[in-house]
């Protein structure tokens, strides 16, 4: 989807994925090879201007010895910071964003004390490797806390709090090589079995104070890591309080609802924040609805059949619970929205509209 957006301002794209079958495969050159490979890793980006990545889960040692030779954006430290939770946890409270209560586990002596100062119940996530609601275990009470512990292979942890929150909401935001930065309109998500189901967006009812919130929330941890490109930030709203749950240093899911939605999707305004050009207005153009295809993809027919419905198909080989396409939706009325929706949860194959 970025190189989708970045062709048609000229630019030109080379790819690296552990995977022949990458989608990407047909928009530009594609390396086959780990994304730890030093040699493909040079050769993917020999005489690049600028390399970027799109998934958090690049080992950052490799991204870190490529930056010495090469512009990387975002630098390497986003890498870093995101791949730790307890290191995005303590990046947070040096801002003064609120997240859950939290306390390390390092060692097993730790769980007790961690217990005592988060409470329960509460949620024991392994530092690294977990997204989705994987590497974590639910803790009802003190004698969980063990079970837990070995549930997730005796990995350094963070035990957390269990918000009561309302809804999910995130904010898709961008900073430029200049150091100018803009946010899109936040995002309500709704997940299935941990994994994105569906965004609306702007998010229904979100008071402009909450907006506000929210991109101060993006803007300062942008300024704070000198960063360069789209971060997404997932958010629990709490009452009208917004507490932080995850930082993602890439184009996001929940922000697939620009391409249509917005004035300037996130795909380009990466890339014009990576190559240092002006970044575009993110206004909203109208009311949206992304709904993700899990497992299976509908028939386009069917799909476009409904107005104002786009189909996004990423050709990846179907497999329970893997995301293989999208359909968005816009609206010029909450109404209208409410009735594409509708239409769209009798498409058969289609995933349940939210
Ligand atoms: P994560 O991998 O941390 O994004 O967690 C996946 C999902 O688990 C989130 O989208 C929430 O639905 C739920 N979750 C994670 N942390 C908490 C928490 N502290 N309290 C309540 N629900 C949570």
């Amino acid at each position: 989807m970025l190189a989708l957006a970045g062709i048609p301002l000229g630019i030109r794209f080379r790819f690296l994925d552990p995977s022949p079958d990458a989608t990407a495969g047909a928009l530009g050159e594609l390396t086959v090879a780990p994304l730890d490979d030093p040699a493909a890793l040079r050769a993917v980006a020999a005489g690049a201007d600028v390399v970027t990545y799109e998934w958090e889960g690049v080992p950052a040692a490799g991204v870190r010895r490529l930056a010495e030779r090469r512009t990387v954006l975002p630098a390497p430290v986003a890498l870093e910071i995101t791949q730790d939770r307890l290191r995005e946890r303590e990046l947070c409270e040096q801002l003064g964003i609120p997240t859950a209560e939290y306390a390390a586990v390092a060692e097993p002596a730790d769980l007790e004390g961690a217990g005592r100062s988060v409470g329960f119940p509460s949620i024991l996530k392994a530092r690294r490797g977990g997204y989705d609601g994987k590497a974590q275990a639910v803790v009802r009470d003190a004698r969980d806390l063990e079970l837990a512990w070995v549930e997730l292979g005796r990995a350094p942890s963070i035990l957390e709090a269990r918000v009561p929150f309302t809804r999910e909401l995130s904010i898709i935001a961008v900073r430029g090589r200049d150091g100018s930065t803009a946010c899109w309109p936040v995002t309500e998500n709704r997940h299935v079995d941990g994994i994105l189901g569906s965004s609306l967006a702007p998010a229904p009812g979100l008071e402009v104070e909450q907006q506000q919130a929210a991109e101060e929330i993006a803007t300062s941890i942008l300024d704070e890591l000198g960063y360069v490109g789209v971060l997404a930030v997932e958010l629990f709203e709490v009452g009208d309080r917004l507490l932080v749950n995850e930082l993602a240093p890439r184009v996001h899911n929940s922000g697939h609802w620009t391409i249509e939605g917005a004035e300037t999707s996130q795909f380009e305004n990466h890339l014009r924040a990576i190559v240092g050009w002006p970044l575009g207005s993110t206004a909203a153009v109208a009311l949206s609805a992304m709904v993700n295809c899990i497992g299976a993809v509908p028939s386009a027919e069917s799909v476009l059949a409904i107005p104002n419905a786009h189909l996004h198909v990423y050709g990846k080989a179907p497999r329970p619970g893997r995301k293989v396409g999208h359909i968005t939706v816009t609206a010029a009325s909450e109404e209208e929205l409410r009735d594409l929706l509708v239409a769209l949860s009798g498409v058969e194959g289609a995933p349940g509209a939210p």
